[in-house]
């Protein structure tokens, strides 16, 4: 039977990559998923891949910009009249903008800070609002092994994603005793468009590292974010589930 069945969750930045492995897995164990995207156009395919793959769950396209702060709190109150729930919170949007952080620009940390951490605190402040209510609720944020590590050309990203880190265990402390739990999934590399551009001598370099000697699958990914919103996880609040091959350990 399907674990997620009549629960309603939000994937953020689902056209591509592990947000779109996280939307097909919750859609396949029968949740409605409201999978969002700055374009909806690229989310057209979802649906009909999702009945292909006879997902029981409905795929549901919507257009929202994770940066536009004064959007959110509407878009959020419109889907949960629509859909009377929120069970789910799946904060996966996420850029990069490398380079040396003697050369970083304003405007590149910024831009990382904002579409990977300040998002992320507009979104869960407003879908907590119904989850509080609801008494139930689970979050969980993608943040990446490159914020327990650090990683040299990305100072911007790592603090972002340590910033996910240490905002995640503080959500989890606040609504803990309201029914919602919060925990974040740290990827290490994955193949998807963000580690594509790597140069494929990096490519080899970093696969020396990895214990299990290959990059991961979106899928891999999914199913850790399909554990932790699952019922199997709830006893399980404030972690960081790390996804990496044996990288950082
Ligand atoms: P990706 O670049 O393939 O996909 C990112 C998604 O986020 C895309 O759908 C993109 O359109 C969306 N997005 C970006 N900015 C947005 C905005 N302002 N509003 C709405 N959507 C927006 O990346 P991915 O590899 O699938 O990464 C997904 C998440 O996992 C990110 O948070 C990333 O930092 C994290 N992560 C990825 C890796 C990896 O190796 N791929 C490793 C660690 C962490």
């Amino acid at each position: 039977m399907a674990i997620l069945n009549e629960q309603v969750a939000v994937v953020t930045g689902g056209s591509r990559g592990i947000g779109r492995a996280i939307s097909l897995a919750l859609s396949r164990e029968g949740a409605t998923v409201v999978v969002c995207a700055r374009n909806r156009d690229k989310l057209e395919s979802l649906p009909a891949e999702a009945a292909d793959r006879r997902c029981p769950g409905r795929i549901v396209p919507r257009a929202l910009d994770v940066t536009d702060a004064a959007a959110i709190e509407p878009w959020f109150d419109a889907l949960a009249t629509e859909y009377g729930r929120v069970d789910i919170l799946v904060n996966n949007a996420g850029i990069t903008r490398d380079g040396l952080m003697m050369n970083m620009t304003d405007e590149q940390f910024d831009e990382v800070l904002t579409t990977n951490l300040r998002s992320i605190f507009w979104l869960t402040r407003a879908a907590s609002k119904y989850m509080v209510r609801a008494r139930y609720g689970r979050v969980i944020n993608l943040t990446s092994v490159s914020g327990i590590m650090g990683n040299s050309g990305q100072a911007n990203y790592a603090a972002s994603k340590a910033g996910v880190i240490g905002f995640t265990k503080s959500v989890a402390k606040e609504l803990a005793r309201r029914g919602v739990t919060c925990n974040a999934v740290a990827p290490g590399f994955i193949k998807t468009d963000m580690t594509n551009v790597l140069p494929q001598k990096v490519k080899e370099q970093v696969k020396g590292l990895i214990p299990l000697q290959r990059f991961g699958e979106p899928d891999e990914v999914a199913a850790a974010v399909l554990f932790l919103a699952s019922p199997a996880a709830s006893y399980v609040n404030g972690q960081i589930l790390v996804v990496d091959g044996g990288l950082h350990m």
